[in-house]
């Protein structure tokens, strides 16, 4: 997510909140959403299925059904992300020249 400050714009994490420094691994969804590097591996260790129907940060899709499995930062179980938002970003940041990080499915 972004928000603006006195020294201008600050992209942060929106799942740990982490404000970026201009150098560590990201993808960015829609509207300004982004995930680092670190909440993208525990997501996809993690992500499980759950019950009801939820929202995606990332794609902002609505509706995503229970069986597709999501993934939440520990105690912001507010901001949920779909597995395949994170099956892309983990394509996206395994391509990226820059990130010493490859995605072994
Ligand atoms: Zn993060
Ligand atoms: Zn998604």
């Amino acid at each position: 997510m972004q928000r603006t400050e006195q020294d201008g714009v600050v992209i942060s994490c929106d799942f740990c909140q982490t404000d970026w420094d201009g150098q560590s691994a990201m993808i960015e969804g829609h509207h300004g959403s982004v995930i680092c590097l670190e909440c993208l591996k525990k997501a996809l260790e993690e992500s499980v299925s759950g019950e009801g129907k939820y929202q995606c940060t990332l794609c902002l899709r609505i509706n995503i059904p229970a069986s597709l499995p999501r993934w939440h930062f520990p105690h912001r179980p507010e901001k949920l992300v779909c597995q395949e938002c994170l099956h892309q970003a983990a394509k996206a940041m395994s391509k990226a020249e820059h990130v010493d990080w490859t995605w072994k499915r």
